[in-house]
Protein backbone atom coordinates (compact mmCIF):
# COMPACT_ATOMS: atom_id res chain seq x y z
CA UNK A 1 0.00 0.00 0.00
CA UNK A 2 2.98 2.48 1.05
CA UNK A 3 4.74 1.16 -2.09
CA UNK A 4 1.98 2.05 -4.44
CA UNK A 5 0.85 5.12 -2.55
CA UNK A 6 4.73 6.15 -2.80
CA UNK A 7 4.62 5.51 -6.56
CA UNK A 8 1.53 7.78 -7.38
CA UNK A 9 3.04 10.77 -5.71
CA UNK A 10 6.18 10.33 -7.09
CA UNK A 11 4.12 10.34 -10.87
CA UNK A 12 1.98 13.07 -9.39
CA UNK A 13 5.08 15.02 -9.08
CA UNK A 14 7.00 14.18 -12.00
CA UNK A 15 3.27 15.65 -13.58
CA UNK A 16 3.73 18.74 -11.87
CA UNK A 17 7.23 19.35 -12.18
CA UNK A 18 6.35 18.50 -16.01
CA UNK A 19 3.77 21.19 -16.09
CA UNK A 20 5.70 23.82 -14.16
CA UNK A 21 9.05 23.16 -16.31
CA UNK A 22 9.48 26.69 -18.26
CA UNK A 23 11.19 24.97 -21.33
CA UNK A 24 7.82 22.51 -21.32
CA UNK A 25 5.79 25.44 -20.76
CA UNK A 26 7.37 27.13 -24.16
CA UNK A 27 6.66 23.58 -26.14
CA UNK A 28 3.41 23.78 -24.57
CA UNK A 29 2.83 26.98 -26.22
CA UNK A 30 4.24 26.57 -29.74
CA UNK A 31 2.32 23.02 -30.14
CA UNK A 32 -0.53 25.11 -29.50
CA UNK A 33 0.21 28.35 -31.33
CA UNK A 34 1.26 30.33 -33.51
CA UNK A 35 3.11 33.29 -32.54
CA UNK A 36 0.57 35.70 -33.74
CA UNK A 37 -2.73 37.00 -32.81
CA UNK A 38 -6.32 35.96 -33.56
CA UNK A 39 -8.42 38.78 -33.44
CA UNK A 40 -12.60 37.76 -33.15
CA UNK A 41 -14.78 40.85 -33.84
CA UNK A 42 -19.05 40.80 -32.96
CA UNK A 43 -21.30 43.03 -32.61
CA UNK A 44 -22.76 42.86 -28.66
CA UNK A 45 -26.56 43.52 -29.03
CA UNK A 46 -29.24 44.67 -26.47
CA UNK A 47 -30.91 45.94 -23.66
CA UNK A 48 -31.07 45.96 -20.11
CA UNK A 49 -31.95 42.33 -19.52
CA UNK A 50 -30.83 40.70 -22.89
CA UNK A 51 -27.89 40.28 -25.11
CA UNK A 52 -27.07 38.59 -28.18
CA UNK A 53 -23.39 37.52 -30.15
CA UNK A 54 -22.91 37.85 -33.88
CA UNK A 55 -19.60 36.92 -35.18
CA UNK A 56 -18.83 40.38 -37.62
CA UNK A 57 -15.01 38.95 -38.85
CA UNK A 58 -12.33 37.00 -37.84
CA UNK A 59 -8.63 38.68 -38.60
CA UNK A 60 -5.13 37.46 -38.23
CA UNK A 61 -2.72 40.27 -36.54
CA UNK A 62 1.44 39.89 -36.37
CA UNK A 63 2.15 40.05 -33.15
CA UNK A 64 1.21 38.14 -30.13
CA UNK A 65 2.54 39.76 -26.69
CA UNK A 66 0.99 37.98 -24.27
CA UNK A 67 2.62 35.43 -21.88
CA UNK A 68 3.29 31.73 -23.17
CA UNK A 69 3.13 30.67 -19.91
CA UNK A 70 0.00 31.41 -18.86
CA UNK A 71 -2.34 31.16 -21.14
CA UNK A 72 -5.65 30.48 -19.04
CA UNK A 73 -7.26 33.47 -17.19
CA UNK A 74 -6.62 32.97 -13.39
CA UNK A 75 -8.41 36.09 -11.40
CA UNK A 76 -12.26 35.25 -12.69
CA UNK A 77 -12.34 39.34 -12.80
CA UNK A 78 -14.55 40.72 -15.96
CA UNK A 79 -18.47 40.88 -16.66
CA UNK A 80 -17.15 38.07 -20.07
CA UNK A 81 -14.86 35.67 -20.83
CA UNK A 82 -13.12 34.41 -23.90
CA UNK A 83 -12.63 30.88 -23.80
CA UNK A 84 -10.62 28.80 -26.71
CA UNK A 85 -11.07 25.28 -26.64
CA UNK A 86 -9.37 22.44 -28.79
CA UNK A 87 -11.54 21.10 -31.17
CA UNK A 88 -9.63 17.52 -30.77
CA UNK A 89 -9.09 17.66 -27.44
CA UNK A 90 -11.93 19.20 -26.25
CA UNK A 91 -9.17 21.07 -23.75
CA UNK A 92 -9.20 24.64 -22.85
CA UNK A 93 -6.20 26.15 -24.29
CA UNK A 94 -6.43 29.57 -23.64
CA UNK A 95 -9.04 32.13 -21.32
CA UNK A 96 -9.51 35.88 -20.78
CA UNK A 97 -11.92 37.99 -18.61
CA UNK A 98 -13.04 41.12 -19.67
CA UNK A 99 -15.61 44.07 -19.76
CA UNK A 100 -16.75 46.12 -22.29
CA UNK A 101 -18.67 49.20 -22.55
CA UNK A 102 -22.19 47.48 -23.76
CA UNK A 103 -21.85 45.82 -19.77
CA UNK A 104 -21.67 49.11 -18.27
CA UNK A 105 -24.28 50.57 -20.57
CA UNK A 106 -27.22 47.76 -19.61
CA UNK A 107 -26.99 49.78 -16.42
CA UNK A 108 -28.06 52.80 -17.73
CA UNK A 109 -31.99 54.49 -18.23
CA UNK A 110 -31.27 54.21 -21.67
CA UNK A 111 -31.12 50.65 -21.88
CA UNK A 112 -34.23 49.70 -20.03
CA UNK A 113 -36.33 50.87 -23.13
CA UNK A 114 -33.81 50.94 -26.20
CA UNK A 115 -32.50 47.96 -27.90
CA UNK A 116 -28.39 48.78 -29.32
CA UNK A 117 -25.40 47.99 -31.07
CA UNK A 118 -21.97 47.61 -29.59
CA UNK A 119 -18.60 46.81 -31.52
CA UNK A 120 -16.46 44.50 -29.71
CA UNK A 121 -13.39 42.60 -30.20
CA UNK A 122 -11.63 39.64 -28.49
CA UNK A 123 -7.94 38.80 -29.06
CA UNK A 124 -6.28 35.15 -28.22
CA UNK A 125 -2.90 33.40 -29.68
CA UNK A 126 -3.57 31.92 -32.92
CA UNK A 127 -4.04 28.70 -32.52
CA UNK A 128 -2.37 26.08 -34.57
CA UNK A 129 -5.73 23.32 -34.47
CA UNK A 130 -9.18 23.95 -34.90
CA UNK A 131 -10.35 25.05 -32.05
CA UNK A 132 -14.40 26.87 -30.87
CA UNK A 133 -13.56 30.36 -29.82
CA UNK A 134 -16.64 30.89 -27.14
CA UNK A 135 -18.03 33.90 -24.96
CA UNK A 136 -19.63 33.47 -21.58
CA UNK A 137 -21.31 36.14 -19.82
CA UNK A 138 -22.02 36.41 -15.82
CA UNK A 139 -25.92 35.95 -15.19
CA UNK A 140 -27.35 37.68 -12.39
CA UNK A 141 -25.57 35.36 -9.99
CA UNK A 142 -22.79 35.71 -11.17
CA UNK A 143 -21.82 32.94 -13.18
CA UNK A 144 -20.80 32.69 -16.20
CA UNK A 145 -22.89 31.25 -19.39
CA UNK A 146 -22.04 29.88 -22.29
CA UNK A 147 -23.49 32.87 -24.73
CA UNK A 148 -21.48 32.17 -27.86
CA UNK A 149 -19.65 29.13 -29.93
CA UNK A 150 -17.81 29.39 -32.94
CA UNK A 151 -15.63 26.70 -35.04
CA UNK A 152 -12.68 27.94 -35.97
CA UNK A 153 -10.67 26.25 -38.73
CA UNK A 154 -6.87 27.50 -39.18
CA UNK A 155 -7.42 26.32 -42.74
CA UNK A 156 -9.97 28.93 -43.54
CA UNK A 157 -9.26 31.31 -46.30
CA UNK A 158 -11.69 33.99 -44.97
CA UNK A 159 -9.28 35.00 -41.65
CA UNK A 160 -8.51 38.71 -43.06
CA UNK A 161 -4.73 39.21 -43.09
CA UNK A 162 -5.23 42.77 -44.12
CA UNK A 163 -3.41 45.75 -42.15
CA UNK A 164 -6.63 47.99 -41.97
CA UNK A 165 -3.93 50.94 -40.19
CA UNK A 166 -0.28 51.16 -41.11
CA UNK A 167 1.48 53.87 -38.87
CA UNK A 168 5.02 54.16 -37.91
CA UNK A 169 6.03 52.72 -34.18
CA UNK A 170 7.62 54.85 -31.68
CA UNK A 171 9.50 52.97 -28.77
CA UNK A 172 9.23 54.79 -25.28
CA UNK A 173 10.69 51.80 -23.33
CA UNK A 174 11.54 48.13 -24.17
CA UNK A 175 13.46 46.76 -21.86
CA UNK A 176 12.12 42.69 -21.83
CA UNK A 177 10.72 40.48 -24.63
CA UNK A 178 7.04 41.06 -25.36
CA UNK A 179 6.06 37.42 -24.03
CA UNK A 180 7.76 38.28 -20.30
CA UNK A 181 6.48 42.04 -20.25
CA UNK A 182 3.98 43.92 -19.66
CA UNK A 183 3.34 45.89 -23.65
CA UNK A 184 1.03 49.19 -23.13
CA UNK A 185 0.47 50.51 -26.42
CA UNK A 186 -0.52 54.42 -26.43
CA UNK A 187 -2.85 55.62 -29.32
CA UNK A 188 -2.76 58.99 -29.64
CA UNK A 189 -6.38 60.45 -30.72
CA UNK A 190 -7.26 63.80 -31.57
CA UNK A 191 -3.41 64.64 -32.78
CA UNK A 192 -2.86 66.29 -35.95
CA UNK A 193 0.12 65.12 -37.73
CA UNK A 194 2.08 68.39 -37.02
CA UNK A 195 1.37 67.37 -33.42
CA UNK A 196 2.84 64.02 -33.19
CA UNK A 197 5.84 65.61 -31.71
CA UNK A 198 3.73 66.84 -28.69
CA UNK A 199 2.28 63.53 -28.62
CA UNK A 200 5.75 61.56 -28.49
CA UNK A 201 6.91 64.22 -25.36
CA UNK A 202 3.33 63.36 -23.72
CA UNK A 203 4.15 59.54 -24.06
CA UNK A 204 7.73 60.20 -22.05
CA UNK A 205 5.64 61.80 -19.59
CA UNK A 206 2.79 58.91 -19.27
CA UNK A 207 5.69 56.59 -18.80
CA UNK A 208 7.84 58.34 -16.32
CA UNK A 209 4.55 59.12 -14.22
CA UNK A 210 3.89 54.98 -14.38
CA UNK A 211 7.22 54.00 -13.80
CA UNK A 212 6.95 56.42 -10.54
CA UNK A 213 3.97 54.64 -8.45
CA UNK A 214 4.22 51.52 -6.71
CA UNK A 215 4.03 49.12 -7.20
CA UNK A 216 5.15 49.75 -11.18
CA UNK A 217 8.40 51.21 -9.81
CA UNK A 218 9.40 47.75 -8.76
CA UNK A 219 8.62 45.96 -12.65
CA UNK A 220 10.85 48.59 -14.09
CA UNK A 221 12.50 46.30 -16.24
CA UNK A 222 9.42 44.29 -17.02
CA UNK A 223 7.44 47.12 -18.86
CA UNK A 224 7.48 48.09 -22.50
CA UNK A 225 5.94 50.84 -23.52
CA UNK A 226 5.45 51.84 -27.59
CA UNK A 227 2.95 54.29 -29.26
CA UNK A 228 1.10 54.39 -32.73
CA UNK A 229 2.01 57.48 -34.41
CA UNK A 230 -1.59 57.65 -36.21
CA UNK A 231 -2.81 61.41 -36.56
CA UNK A 232 -6.12 62.73 -36.74
CA UNK A 233 -7.41 65.00 -39.32
CA UNK A 234 -8.73 67.03 -36.51
CA UNK A 235 -7.59 67.92 -32.66
CA UNK A 236 -9.12 67.01 -29.69
CA UNK A 237 -12.53 65.40 -29.35
CA UNK A 238 -16.24 65.33 -29.61
CA UNK A 239 -18.62 67.61 -26.59
CA UNK A 240 -22.44 66.75 -28.14
CA UNK A 241 -23.93 69.09 -26.08
CA UNK A 242 -22.23 71.98 -27.55
CA UNK A 243 -22.25 70.95 -31.15
CA UNK A 244 -19.10 69.85 -31.13
CA UNK A 245 -17.98 67.36 -33.58
CA UNK A 246 -14.38 66.41 -34.42
CA UNK A 247 -12.56 64.20 -37.43
CA UNK A 248 -10.69 62.31 -35.25
CA UNK A 249 -8.69 58.76 -35.90
CA UNK A 250 -10.77 57.20 -32.97
CA UNK A 251 -14.16 58.40 -32.96
CA UNK A 252 -13.75 59.45 -29.44
CA UNK A 253 -16.54 61.74 -27.36
CA UNK A 254 -17.11 63.30 -23.92
CA UNK A 255 -20.40 62.94 -22.67
CA UNK A 256 -20.45 59.18 -22.79
CA UNK A 257 -23.95 57.92 -21.60
CA UNK A 258 -24.51 61.31 -20.38
CA UNK A 259 -21.77 62.12 -17.95
CA UNK A 260 -19.72 65.09 -19.47
CA UNK A 261 -16.54 63.98 -18.16
CA UNK A 262 -17.10 60.22 -19.06
CA UNK A 263 -14.40 60.45 -22.46
CA UNK A 264 -14.77 56.85 -24.12
CA UNK A 265 -15.13 55.76 -27.29
CA UNK A 266 -17.44 53.07 -29.17
CA UNK A 267 -15.14 52.68 -32.12
CA UNK A 268 -13.19 49.27 -30.63
CA UNK A 269 -12.25 47.99 -34.07
CA UNK A 270 -10.78 50.89 -35.06
CA UNK A 271 -8.71 51.22 -31.46
CA UNK A 272 -7.71 47.45 -32.74
CA UNK A 273 -6.84 48.46 -35.90
CA UNK A 274 -4.48 50.66 -34.79
CA UNK A 275 -3.36 49.01 -31.95
CA UNK A 276 -2.08 46.19 -33.77
CA UNK A 277 0.82 48.24 -35.45
CA UNK A 278 2.77 47.18 -31.84
CA UNK A 279 2.56 43.95 -29.58
CA UNK A 280 0.47 44.60 -26.74
CA UNK A 281 -1.22 43.66 -23.86
CA UNK A 282 -2.97 47.00 -22.91
CA UNK A 283 -4.10 49.82 -24.70
CA UNK A 284 -3.80 53.53 -23.41
CA UNK A 285 -5.71 55.90 -25.00
CA UNK A 286 -4.37 59.40 -24.66
CA UNK A 287 -6.54 62.36 -26.23
CA UNK A 288 -5.22 65.80 -26.93
CA UNK A 289 -7.96 67.96 -24.91
CA UNK A 290 -7.78 70.37 -22.43
CA UNK A 291 -11.15 69.36 -20.88
CA UNK A 292 -11.10 67.20 -17.86
CA UNK A 293 -12.17 63.41 -18.82
CA UNK A 294 -11.59 59.87 -19.34
CA UNK A 295 -12.46 56.47 -18.21
CA UNK A 296 -11.23 52.81 -18.34
CA UNK A 297 -12.79 49.36 -18.34
CA UNK A 298 -11.29 46.19 -17.45
CA UNK A 299 -8.85 44.50 -20.29
CA UNK A 300 -10.51 46.76 -23.49
CA UNK A 301 -8.59 49.88 -23.14
CA UNK A 302 -7.87 53.31 -20.77
CA UNK A 303 -8.51 56.53 -21.89
CA UNK A 304 -7.30 59.70 -20.58
CA UNK A 305 -6.61 63.81 -21.90
CA UNK A 306 -3.40 64.31 -22.02
CA UNK A 307 -3.92 68.14 -19.90
CA UNK A 308 -5.00 65.29 -17.10
CA UNK A 309 -1.43 64.68 -17.08
CA UNK A 310 -1.16 67.42 -14.85
CA UNK A 311 -2.11 65.67 -12.29
CA UNK A 312 -0.42 62.28 -13.56
CA UNK A 313 -2.82 60.48 -10.77
CA UNK A 314 -5.92 60.47 -12.91
CA UNK A 315 -3.46 58.13 -15.63
CA UNK A 316 -2.43 55.97 -12.69
CA UNK A 317 -6.42 55.37 -11.49
CA UNK A 318 -7.57 54.34 -14.99
CA UNK A 319 -5.02 52.20 -15.51
CA UNK A 320 -5.94 50.76 -12.13
CA UNK A 321 -9.52 49.56 -13.63
CA UNK A 322 -8.05 48.34 -17.34
CA UNK A 323 -5.06 46.93 -16.62
CA UNK A 324 -5.39 45.07 -12.82
CA UNK A 325 -9.09 45.07 -12.49
CA UNK A 326 -9.77 47.34 -9.98
CA UNK A 327 -13.09 48.68 -8.97
CA UNK A 328 -13.67 52.61 -7.63
CA UNK A 329 -13.19 53.12 -4.26
CA UNK A 330 -15.33 56.29 -4.28
CA UNK A 331 -19.32 56.57 -3.74
CA UNK A 332 -20.07 60.32 -3.55
CA UNK A 333 -19.46 61.22 -7.15
CA UNK A 334 -22.29 61.46 -10.01
CA UNK A 335 -22.14 58.74 -12.21
CA UNK A 336 -24.32 57.04 -15.13
CA UNK A 337 -25.16 53.77 -13.65
CA UNK A 338 -27.84 52.21 -11.23
CA UNK A 339 -27.05 49.93 -8.56
CA UNK A 340 -23.88 48.64 -10.55
CA UNK A 341 -23.29 46.02 -7.90
CA UNK A 342 -25.88 43.98 -6.85
CA UNK A 343 -25.44 43.59 -3.27
CA UNK A 344 -26.26 40.22 -2.66
CA UNK A 345 -23.12 39.12 -4.71
CA UNK A 346 -19.52 39.67 -3.67
CA UNK A 347 -18.19 41.57 -6.77
CA UNK A 348 -15.33 40.42 -8.75
CA UNK A 349 -13.45 43.27 -8.23
CA UNK A 350 -10.44 42.76 -6.01
CA UNK A 351 -10.43 46.14 -4.08
CA UNK A 352 -14.25 45.96 -3.05
CA UNK A 353 -16.55 43.82 -0.72
CA UNK A 354 -20.04 43.31 -0.61
CA UNK A 355 -19.23 40.80 2.60
CA UNK A 356 -21.22 38.18 1.40
CA UNK A 357 -17.98 36.31 0.61
CA UNK A 358 -15.61 38.58 2.05
CA UNK A 359 -12.69 35.55 2.69
CA UNK A 360 -11.56 35.37 -0.82
CA UNK A 361 -10.75 39.50 -0.81
CA UNK A 362 -8.23 40.89 1.54
CA UNK A 363 -9.52 39.42 5.06
CA UNK A 364 -6.02 38.19 5.58
CA UNK A 365 -4.73 41.52 5.71
CA UNK A 366 -6.37 43.09 8.39
CA UNK A 367 -4.82 43.00 11.81
CA UNK A 368 -6.68 41.38 14.34
CA UNK A 369 -8.47 43.24 16.44
CA UNK A 370 -9.64 45.68 13.76
CA UNK A 371 -13.41 45.78 13.75
CA UNK A 372 -15.50 44.58 10.32
CA UNK A 373 -16.49 46.84 9.46
CA UNK A 374 -14.43 49.66 10.18
CA UNK A 375 -15.34 52.98 11.44
CA UNK A 376 -14.12 55.83 9.76
CA UNK A 377 -11.79 57.10 12.80
CA UNK A 378 -8.59 58.56 12.62
CA UNK A 379 -6.78 55.24 14.46
CA UNK A 380 -7.64 53.60 11.57
CA UNK A 381 -6.27 56.34 8.73
CA UNK A 382 -3.42 53.83 7.96
CA UNK A 383 -4.84 50.74 8.43
CA UNK A 384 -6.37 47.97 6.63
CA UNK A 385 -9.86 47.82 7.13
CA UNK A 386 -13.30 47.10 5.99
CA UNK A 387 -15.04 50.84 5.65
CA UNK A 388 -18.53 51.60 4.17
CA UNK A 389 -18.94 53.12 0.66
CA UNK A 390 -17.23 52.33 -2.53
CA UNK A 391 -18.06 51.09 -5.70
CA UNK A 392 -20.68 53.98 -6.12
CA UNK A 393 -22.88 53.29 -3.47
CA UNK A 394 -22.12 54.39 0.21
CA UNK A 395 -24.23 51.46 1.73
CA UNK A 396 -23.40 48.02 1.58
CA UNK A 397 -20.32 48.23 -0.22
CA UNK A 398 -17.20 47.94 1.36
CA UNK A 399 -13.89 49.25 0.74
CA UNK A 400 -9.86 48.36 2.08
CA UNK A 401 -8.51 52.02 3.44
CA UNK A 402 -9.87 55.18 4.50
CA UNK A 403 -8.31 56.61 1.32
CA UNK A 404 -6.25 55.27 -2.17
CA UNK A 405 -5.50 56.08 -5.74
CA UNK A 406 -8.80 54.06 -6.54
CA UNK A 407 -10.65 56.72 -4.17
CA UNK A 408 -9.43 60.06 -4.48
CA UNK A 409 -6.40 61.63 -6.00
CA UNK A 410 -5.83 63.22 -2.27
CA UNK A 411 -2.63 60.77 -1.91
CA UNK A 412 0.13 59.40 -3.86
CA UNK A 413 -0.73 56.28 -3.23
CA UNK A 414 -2.82 53.04 -3.76
CA UNK A 415 -3.80 50.98 -0.55
CA UNK A 416 -2.05 48.07 -0.08
CA UNK A 417 -4.71 45.96 -1.25
CA UNK A 418 -4.79 47.32 -4.54
CA UNK A 419 -1.04 47.02 -4.70
CA UNK A 420 -1.56 43.74 -4.03
CA UNK A 421 -3.86 43.10 -6.83
CA UNK A 422 -1.50 44.88 -9.24
CA UNK A 423 1.47 43.06 -8.46
CA UNK A 424 -0.19 39.91 -8.50
CA UNK A 425 -1.65 41.05 -12.74
CA UNK A 426 1.85 42.40 -13.31
CA UNK A 427 3.51 38.88 -12.05
CA UNK A 428 0.57 37.13 -13.95
CA UNK A 429 1.99 39.51 -17.67
CA UNK A 430 5.89 39.22 -17.42
CA UNK A 431 6.24 35.63 -15.84
ZN1 LIG B 1 -7.37 50.66 -3.05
Amino acid sequence: MAHFFHQHLLSILFVLSWLVHPNVIHAQFDSLFLNKTLRFDYLHIGDARNEFFALDELLEEPYWAGSHLHLIDTFGYGKFQCRLYDQATGELIYSRGYSTLFSEWQTTLEAQNVYRAFEESVVMPFPRHDAFIEIYSRNRKGQFEKKFSYPFRVNDYFVNQKQRMVFPVFKIREVAPAEKALDIVILPEGYTSQQMEIFKQDCQKFAEILLGYSPYNEYSDKINIKAVLAPSFEESSDFPPSGIWKNTLLHSKFYTFDLDRYCMTDAFQTVRDVASNAPYDQIYILVNSSMYGGGAIFNYYALSVNSNMLAGKVFIHEFGHSFAGLADEYYDSEVAYNEFYPLDLEPQEPNITTLVNFKRKWADMIEEGTPIPTPAEEIYRNKVGVFEGGGYAAKGIYRPAMDCLMNTFRQNTFCPVCIRAIRKMLDFYTQ
